[in-house]
Protein backbone atom coordinates (compact mmCIF):
# COMPACT_ATOMS: atom_id res chain seq x y z
CA UNK A 1 0.00 0.00 0.00
CA UNK A 2 3.36 2.28 -0.26
CA UNK A 3 1.91 4.32 -2.79
CA UNK A 4 -1.58 4.80 -1.48
CA UNK A 5 -1.03 8.20 0.02
CA UNK A 6 -0.07 9.43 -3.72
CA UNK A 7 -3.60 9.83 -5.04
CA UNK A 8 -6.48 9.65 -3.00
CA UNK A 9 -10.16 11.76 -4.33
CA UNK A 10 -13.22 11.82 -2.66
CA UNK A 11 -16.87 12.73 -3.08
CA UNK A 12 -19.10 14.15 -0.09
CA UNK A 13 -23.24 14.31 -0.19
CA UNK A 14 -26.27 13.71 1.85
CA UNK A 15 -29.33 11.18 1.99
CA UNK A 16 -32.44 12.70 3.62
CA UNK A 17 -35.31 10.46 5.23
CA UNK A 18 -38.73 12.79 4.47
CA UNK A 19 -41.39 12.38 6.54
CA UNK A 20 -43.07 9.58 3.97
CA UNK A 21 -40.11 7.41 5.32
CA UNK A 22 -38.57 7.66 1.49
CA UNK A 23 -34.57 8.25 1.80
CA UNK A 24 -33.85 10.80 -1.05
CA UNK A 25 -30.31 11.76 -2.44
CA UNK A 26 -29.42 15.88 -2.77
CA UNK A 27 -28.62 15.75 -6.82
CA UNK A 28 -25.87 12.62 -6.64
CA UNK A 29 -25.43 13.13 -10.34
CA UNK A 30 -23.50 16.19 -9.96
CA UNK A 31 -21.40 14.13 -6.96
CA UNK A 32 -20.68 11.46 -10.01
CA UNK A 33 -19.53 13.74 -12.01
CA UNK A 34 -16.91 15.65 -10.19
CA UNK A 35 -16.05 12.51 -8.65
CA UNK A 36 -15.30 11.39 -12.31
CA UNK A 37 -12.95 14.64 -13.26
CA UNK A 38 -11.39 13.77 -10.26
CA UNK A 39 -10.44 10.32 -11.31
CA UNK A 40 -9.39 11.22 -14.63
CA UNK A 41 -7.15 14.12 -13.60
CA UNK A 42 -5.44 11.45 -10.75
CA UNK A 43 -5.16 9.36 -13.86
CA UNK A 44 -7.16 6.55 -11.94
CA UNK A 45 -9.37 4.27 -13.65
CA UNK A 46 -12.63 5.74 -14.91
CA UNK A 47 -15.96 4.59 -13.70
CA UNK A 48 -19.41 4.28 -15.31
CA UNK A 49 -21.24 7.14 -13.16
CA UNK A 50 -24.93 5.48 -13.77
CA UNK A 51 -23.67 2.21 -12.32
CA UNK A 52 -21.44 3.85 -9.44
CA UNK A 53 -24.79 5.69 -8.81
CA UNK A 54 -26.39 2.57 -8.77
CA UNK A 55 -24.45 1.06 -6.21
CA UNK A 56 -24.89 3.59 -3.80
CA UNK A 57 -28.33 3.57 -4.34
CA UNK A 58 -28.40 0.07 -3.36
CA UNK A 59 -26.08 1.01 -0.19
CA UNK A 60 -28.32 3.36 1.17
CA UNK A 61 -31.22 1.07 0.58
CA UNK A 62 -29.65 -1.53 2.65
CA UNK A 63 -28.82 1.02 5.79
CA UNK A 64 -31.83 2.95 5.75
CA UNK A 65 -32.21 2.07 8.95
CA UNK A 66 -29.54 4.16 9.67
CA UNK A 67 -31.17 7.01 8.30
CA UNK A 68 -31.99 9.78 11.42
CA UNK A 69 -35.60 11.39 10.43
CA UNK A 70 -35.66 13.87 12.94
CA UNK A 71 -35.39 17.68 11.75
CA UNK A 72 -31.82 18.88 10.17
CA UNK A 73 -30.28 15.23 10.56
CA UNK A 74 -29.30 13.17 7.20
CA UNK A 75 -27.26 10.56 6.09
CA UNK A 76 -23.77 11.79 5.19
CA UNK A 77 -22.13 9.69 1.73
CA UNK A 78 -18.48 9.69 1.46
CA UNK A 79 -17.34 8.00 -1.84
CA UNK A 80 -13.30 7.70 -2.27
CA UNK A 81 -10.87 6.19 -4.40
CA UNK A 82 -7.46 5.68 -3.99
CA UNK A 83 -4.68 4.08 -6.30
CA UNK A 84 -2.99 1.12 -4.06
CA UNK A 85 -0.35 -0.07 -6.39
CA UNK A 86 1.92 -2.12 -3.96
CA UNK A 87 4.77 0.26 -5.31
CA UNK A 88 6.73 3.06 -4.55
CA UNK A 89 7.23 5.14 -7.75
CA UNK A 90 5.14 8.07 -9.20
CA UNK A 91 3.83 5.97 -12.13
CA UNK A 92 0.67 5.17 -13.76
CA UNK A 93 -1.49 2.83 -11.31
CA UNK A 94 -2.25 -0.37 -11.88
CA UNK A 95 -4.28 -0.56 -8.95
CA UNK A 96 -7.18 1.45 -7.09
CA UNK A 97 -10.12 0.88 -4.41
CA UNK A 98 -13.17 2.60 -4.77
CA UNK A 99 -15.06 2.61 -1.41
CA UNK A 100 -18.40 4.32 0.16
CA UNK A 101 -19.05 5.15 3.90
CA UNK A 102 -22.01 6.38 5.53
CA UNK A 103 -22.35 7.86 8.64
CA UNK A 104 -25.78 9.31 10.38
CA UNK A 105 -25.29 12.93 11.17
CA UNK A 106 -27.15 14.96 13.37
CA UNK A 107 -28.17 18.77 12.66
CA UNK A 108 -25.57 21.25 11.78
CA UNK A 109 -27.54 23.84 13.08
CA UNK A 110 -29.68 22.27 16.42
CA UNK A 111 -32.97 23.56 16.72
CA UNK A 112 -32.35 25.47 13.52
CA UNK A 113 -30.90 28.16 15.21
CA UNK A 114 -27.95 29.54 12.78
CA UNK A 115 -24.56 30.31 14.71
CA UNK A 116 -22.52 32.07 12.94
CA UNK A 117 -18.90 31.89 12.20
CA UNK A 118 -15.70 33.93 12.26
CA UNK A 119 -12.73 34.11 9.53
CA UNK A 120 -9.11 34.63 9.61
CA UNK A 121 -8.28 36.17 6.55
CA UNK A 122 -4.77 35.97 5.63
CA UNK A 123 -3.24 36.66 2.80
CA UNK A 124 0.47 33.90 3.30
CA UNK A 125 -1.46 31.49 3.28
CA UNK A 126 -3.03 29.54 -0.41
CA UNK A 127 -5.13 27.18 -0.69
CA UNK A 128 -5.35 26.58 -4.63
CA UNK A 129 -3.98 28.51 -7.23
CA UNK A 130 -4.12 28.56 -11.08
CA UNK A 131 -3.31 26.02 -13.30
CA UNK A 132 -3.28 23.81 -9.78
CA UNK A 133 -6.21 21.25 -8.49
CA UNK A 134 -8.31 23.56 -6.03
CA UNK A 135 -11.23 22.96 -8.14
CA UNK A 136 -11.23 18.80 -7.68
CA UNK A 137 -11.71 17.21 -4.92
CA UNK A 138 -8.26 15.68 -4.08
CA UNK A 139 -7.24 14.54 -1.21
CA UNK A 140 -3.98 16.43 -1.40
CA UNK A 141 -5.73 19.68 -1.24
CA UNK A 142 -7.22 19.07 2.53
CA UNK A 143 -3.76 17.63 4.40
CA UNK A 144 -2.28 20.87 4.39
CA UNK A 145 -5.21 23.02 5.30
CA UNK A 146 -5.46 21.67 8.48
CA UNK A 147 -2.27 23.98 10.42
CA UNK A 148 -3.88 26.90 9.02
CA UNK A 149 -7.01 25.80 10.37
CA UNK A 150 -5.18 25.67 13.50
CA UNK A 151 -3.82 29.10 13.00
CA UNK A 152 -7.18 30.43 12.72
CA UNK A 153 -8.19 29.29 16.17
CA UNK A 154 -4.80 30.63 17.40
CA UNK A 155 -6.15 33.95 16.50
CA UNK A 156 -9.97 33.46 17.81
CA UNK A 157 -11.07 32.52 14.57
CA UNK A 158 -13.21 29.34 13.59
CA UNK A 159 -12.52 29.45 9.77
CA UNK A 160 -10.07 30.61 7.12
CA UNK A 161 -11.09 32.78 4.65
CA UNK A 162 -9.18 32.00 1.38
CA UNK A 163 -7.66 35.03 -0.35
CA UNK A 164 -5.95 34.86 -3.66
CA UNK A 165 -3.99 37.14 -5.47
CA UNK A 166 -2.17 40.38 -5.16
CA UNK A 167 -5.95 41.90 -5.30
CA UNK A 168 -6.60 39.69 -2.03
CA UNK A 169 -9.59 38.09 -3.94
CA UNK A 170 -12.17 36.19 -1.53
CA UNK A 171 -12.34 32.19 -2.58
CA UNK A 172 -13.52 29.98 -0.10
CA UNK A 173 -14.10 29.51 3.27
CA UNK A 174 -12.67 26.43 5.11
CA UNK A 175 -14.16 23.84 2.93
CA UNK A 176 -16.91 25.75 1.09
CA UNK A 177 -18.02 28.32 -1.15
CA UNK A 178 -18.31 31.83 -0.24
CA UNK A 179 -21.31 34.06 -0.77
CA UNK A 180 -22.02 37.66 -0.90
CA UNK A 181 -25.27 39.01 -0.60
CA UNK A 182 -25.19 43.21 -1.20
CA UNK A 183 -25.76 46.45 -2.80
CA UNK A 184 -23.21 46.55 -5.56
CA UNK A 185 -20.96 49.73 -6.12
CA UNK A 186 -23.73 50.29 -9.18
CA UNK A 187 -26.47 50.16 -6.77
CA UNK A 188 -27.72 46.86 -7.63
CA UNK A 189 -28.73 44.50 -4.94
CA UNK A 190 -26.76 41.26 -5.81
CA UNK A 191 -26.01 37.80 -4.58
CA UNK A 192 -22.65 37.36 -5.71
CA UNK A 193 -19.53 34.32 -5.59
CA UNK A 194 -16.55 33.63 -7.18
CA UNK A 195 -16.64 32.12 -10.97
CA UNK A 196 -15.36 28.97 -11.90
CA UNK A 197 -12.05 30.01 -13.20
CA UNK A 198 -9.73 27.14 -11.39
CA UNK A 199 -9.65 27.81 -7.93
CA UNK A 200 -12.91 27.74 -6.49
CA UNK A 201 -14.22 23.76 -5.88
CA UNK A 202 -17.82 23.83 -8.01
CA UNK A 203 -19.61 22.95 -4.94
CA UNK A 204 -23.05 20.89 -5.60
CA UNK A 205 -24.83 23.62 -2.90
CA UNK A 206 -23.00 26.28 -4.29
CA UNK A 207 -24.66 25.69 -7.61
CA UNK A 208 -28.15 24.93 -6.10
CA UNK A 209 -27.79 28.37 -4.39
CA UNK A 210 -27.47 30.23 -7.52
CA UNK A 211 -30.06 27.57 -9.55
CA UNK A 212 -33.06 28.98 -7.07
CA UNK A 213 -31.92 32.84 -6.94
CA UNK A 214 -31.79 33.02 -10.37
CA UNK A 215 -35.53 30.97 -10.82
CA UNK A 216 -36.85 33.57 -7.91
CA UNK A 217 -35.42 36.30 -10.08
CA UNK A 218 -35.52 38.90 -7.21
CA UNK A 219 -31.87 40.02 -7.27
CA UNK A 220 -28.89 40.17 -9.75
CA UNK A 221 -27.04 36.51 -9.64
CA UNK A 222 -23.25 37.13 -10.19
CA UNK A 223 -20.43 34.95 -10.05
CA UNK A 224 -17.74 37.46 -10.56
CA UNK A 225 -14.14 38.16 -8.41
CA UNK A 226 -14.33 39.65 -5.23
CA UNK A 227 -11.76 41.88 -3.86
CA UNK A 228 -11.03 42.71 -0.45
CA UNK A 229 -10.38 46.28 -1.30
CA UNK A 230 -14.45 45.94 -3.05
CA UNK A 231 -15.72 44.27 0.45
CA UNK A 232 -14.28 47.20 2.42
CA UNK A 233 -15.74 49.69 0.41
CA UNK A 234 -19.35 47.70 0.88
CA UNK A 235 -19.02 47.30 4.88
CA UNK A 236 -17.86 50.91 4.88
CA UNK A 237 -20.97 52.14 2.94
CA UNK A 238 -23.26 49.64 4.66
CA UNK A 239 -24.07 47.67 1.63
CA UNK A 240 -23.03 44.56 2.87
CA UNK A 241 -26.16 42.51 4.09
CA UNK A 242 -25.01 39.00 4.34
CA UNK A 243 -21.65 37.08 4.11
CA UNK A 244 -22.17 32.95 4.02
CA UNK A 245 -20.47 29.67 3.32
CA UNK A 246 -22.10 26.92 1.25
CA UNK A 247 -21.63 22.86 1.24
CA UNK A 248 -23.07 19.86 2.02
CA UNK A 249 -22.17 19.52 5.65
CA UNK A 250 -24.09 23.19 6.42
CA UNK A 251 -26.08 23.53 3.42
CA UNK A 252 -25.52 27.73 4.41
CA UNK A 253 -23.65 29.13 6.96
CA UNK A 254 -23.33 32.75 8.14
CA UNK A 255 -20.48 34.36 8.93
CA UNK A 256 -20.40 37.39 11.39
CA UNK A 257 -16.24 38.59 11.92
CA UNK A 258 -13.52 38.41 9.38
CA UNK A 259 -10.06 39.61 10.84
CA UNK A 260 -7.90 40.85 8.30
CA UNK A 261 -4.24 42.64 8.64
CA UNK A 262 -5.30 42.53 12.28
CA UNK A 263 -8.84 44.26 12.22
CA UNK A 264 -11.99 42.32 13.27
CA UNK A 265 -14.19 43.33 11.03
CA UNK A 266 -17.74 42.85 11.92
CA UNK A 267 -20.27 41.58 8.94
CA UNK A 268 -24.16 41.84 10.12
CA UNK A 269 -25.40 38.95 8.99
CA UNK A 270 -27.09 38.48 11.76
CA UNK A 271 -28.53 41.47 11.84
CA UNK A 272 -30.05 41.44 8.27
CA UNK A 273 -32.41 38.35 9.31
CA UNK A 274 -30.22 37.35 8.12
CA UNK A 275 -33.10 37.16 5.48
CA UNK A 276 -31.71 35.64 2.41
CA UNK A 277 -29.78 32.55 4.16
CA UNK A 278 -33.23 31.71 6.26
CA UNK A 279 -34.68 31.58 2.77
CA UNK A 280 -32.29 29.41 1.20
CA UNK A 281 -32.62 27.21 4.11
CA UNK A 282 -36.45 26.88 4.26
CA UNK A 283 -36.20 25.80 0.48
CA UNK A 284 -33.51 23.22 0.58
CA UNK A 285 -35.25 22.03 3.48
CA UNK A 286 -38.85 21.79 1.50
CA UNK A 287 -36.88 20.30 -1.42
CA UNK A 288 -34.30 17.74 0.27
CA UNK A 289 -37.16 15.81 2.71
CA UNK A 290 -39.55 16.20 0.19
CA UNK A 291 -42.17 18.42 1.40
CA UNK A 292 -41.93 19.84 -2.24
CA UNK A 293 -41.55 17.30 -5.58
CA UNK A 294 -38.12 18.11 -7.15
CA UNK A 295 -36.15 16.52 -9.94
CA UNK A 296 -32.59 17.40 -7.95
CA UNK A 297 -34.22 14.51 -5.76
CA UNK A 298 -33.31 10.76 -6.37
CA UNK A 299 -35.44 8.79 -4.22
CA UNK A 300 -33.37 5.25 -3.01
C1 LIG B 1 -16.59 20.13 -0.86
C2 LIG B 1 -16.15 21.53 -0.91
C3 LIG B 1 -17.05 22.59 -1.10
C4 LIG B 1 -18.55 22.42 -1.11
O1 LIG B 1 -19.00 21.55 -2.07
P1 LIG B 1 -20.48 20.94 -1.94
O2 LIG B 1 -20.58 20.04 -3.12
O3 LIG B 1 -21.42 22.07 -1.99
O4 LIG B 1 -20.52 20.21 -0.64
C5 LIG B 1 -16.54 23.87 -1.23
N1 LIG B 1 -15.23 24.12 -1.15
C6 LIG B 1 -14.33 23.13 -0.96
C7 LIG B 1 -12.88 23.47 -0.89
C8 LIG B 1 -14.76 21.81 -0.82
O5 LIG B 1 -13.88 20.84 -0.60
Amino acid sequence: MAAAALRELFEGMKAFKGRDQCVRLFRPWLNMDRMLRSALRLCLPSFDKVELLQCIRRLVEVDKDWVPDSSGTSLYVRPVLIGNEPSLGVGNPTRALLFVILCPVGAYFPGDALSPVSLLADPSFIRAWVGGVGDYKLGGNYGPTVFVQQEALKKGCEQVLWLYGPDHQLTEVGTMNIFIFWTHEDGALELVTPPLDGVILPGVVRQSLLDLARTWGEFRVAERKITMKEFLQALEDGRVREVFGSGTACQVCPVHRILYQGKHLHIPTMENGPELILRFHKELKAIQYGAKAHEWMLPV
